[in-house]
């Protein structure tokens, strides 16, 4: 019987600064992915925040104290800004340690990865939506992208640069993801990152998949999570309620997590390590601060509702003072993530919430835990683990 307990810890962990600040340096990008969040474009937009506008932006980064937050650099490709390295060498000099979410183009060869790595980058994070070209390349609109993937976590593992891969689950990827888990695996890739779609951008074209899909796949991830693999997910809080259920409950069963934890099994893998699914974790504006191209400060990358400026305010007040990300900090939140005995542990995608109701404080829409009775799903007996 499966037993419905959480993690409680009622004081917000992440109160006084996030860990991840990211900052959209730019909106140019040389690609044009069907679910870009950012609907990156050819050319830089008018209005980015300049080389000093970036450098008091590291600044304000740096004021959140020791540690500071790790600064995310994205975009866009935030390779085309050519005052890139100079950003770099400031954050260094302010203790503000970084990495760097570059665009697969080849343009980004091993020499500029040598200097990502020389200039201190923590690591850098490269997209994957596919096992194969036919699925990467048609997703992300560049043919060759695939293989310009496949070169740079090459060559990012033979100089040392430390490499994580990102992946968006769709339903046009969503029977690869073993596929993919065994690919970068064998590559050497020790974190992978995966996205659940939110209908921001370029990604409100692209079919998500359902909240019983979801399950599936997060109940995968679990399982990949003790392959020797971490494994985290962005917009999808609820592995956490996954995996305490699975931890409660024993197995899962459905036919999208039987076809994906078959072929792991086929693939040779099995679950020795304990999982790197964390208990507790971050949610956007809680422990997640975005800072947009033009300085626009957002809770997340995903949750387009604007909380100031980083121009004219201070982002260290703004995310210890705002009154939005105190409620979602405090899981003071509405529908049925707010009654739910896993808000703590959990508290839904504060983006999906805002993309289904414009409202950061209700429901997440993809979690199956609200829509249906999950008991008779876990708790199976598995033949083979
Ligand atoms: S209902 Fe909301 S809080 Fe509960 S597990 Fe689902 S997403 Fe998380």
């Amino acid at each position: 019987m499966m037993q419905r307990t959480e993690h409680t810890n009622n004081a917000p962990r992440f109160a006084n600064k996030p860990v991840l600040v990211f900052w959209e340096t730019t909106k140019a990008c040389p690609l044009a992915c069907k679910h870009c969040r950012a609907s990156a474009i050819h050319d830089p937009l008018p209005g980015e925040l300049n080389t000093q506008e970036g450098y008091a932006l590291i600044d304000s980064v740096a004021g959140f104290g020791t540690p500071a937050p790790v600064l995310i650099l994205t975009g866009g490709d935030p390779m085309v800004r050519s005052d890139i390295f100079q950003l770099m060498g400031h954050a260094m000099d302010k203790g503000v340690k970084f990495a760097v979410s570059p665009a697969v183009s080849p343009s980004l060869d091993s020499e500029k990865l040598t200097r990502l790595r020389d200039a201190g980058a923590t690591s850098i994070s490269v997209s994957l939506d596919g096992a194969c070209s036919e699925t990467h390349d048609r997703i992300r609109n560049v043919a060759g992208t695939f293989d310009n993937t496949m070169r740079v976590i090459r060559e990012a593992n033979a100089i040392g640069l430390a490499i994580q891969v990102n992946t968006t689950v769709m339903k046009s990827n969503i029977r690869e993801m073993a596929s993919i888990f065994h690919l970068i695996k064998s590559m050497g890739v020790k974190t992978w990152e995966v996205f659940f779609l939110i209908k921001v951008g370029r990604g409100s074209e692209v079919e998500e998949i359902t909240p019983q899909e979801s399950e599936g796949v997060c109940n995968f991830l679990y399982d990949s999570s003790m392959c020797g693999m971490t494994v985290r997910t962005v917009e999808a809080p609820f592995i956490r309620r996954v995996a305490a259920m699975r931890r409660s409950a024993g197995m899962y069963h459905d036919d999208v997590y039987t076809g994906l934890r078959d072929e792991l099994s086929a693939l040779g893998y099995r679950a020795h390590w304990p999982s790197s699914i964390a208990s507790m974790g971050t949610l956007d504006g809680d422990g997640i601060l975005f800072v947009a191209h033009d300085g626009s400060i957002y809770p997340g990358g995903f949750l387009p509702l604007k909380l100031g400026d980083s121009r004219s305010g201070n982002i260290v007040e703004v995310y210890r003072e705002n009154e939005t990300l105190k409620g979602i900090r405090n899981r003071s939140i509405n529908g049925s993530c707010g009654a739910c005995v896993y808000k703590q542990t959990c508290g839904g995608s504060r983006a999906r919430s805002f993309a289904s109701s414009s409202d950061p404080l209700g429901s997440d829409t993809a979690c199956a835990y609200a829509y249906s009775d999950l008991h008779s799903l876990y708790g199976q007996q598995c033949d083979d683990k």
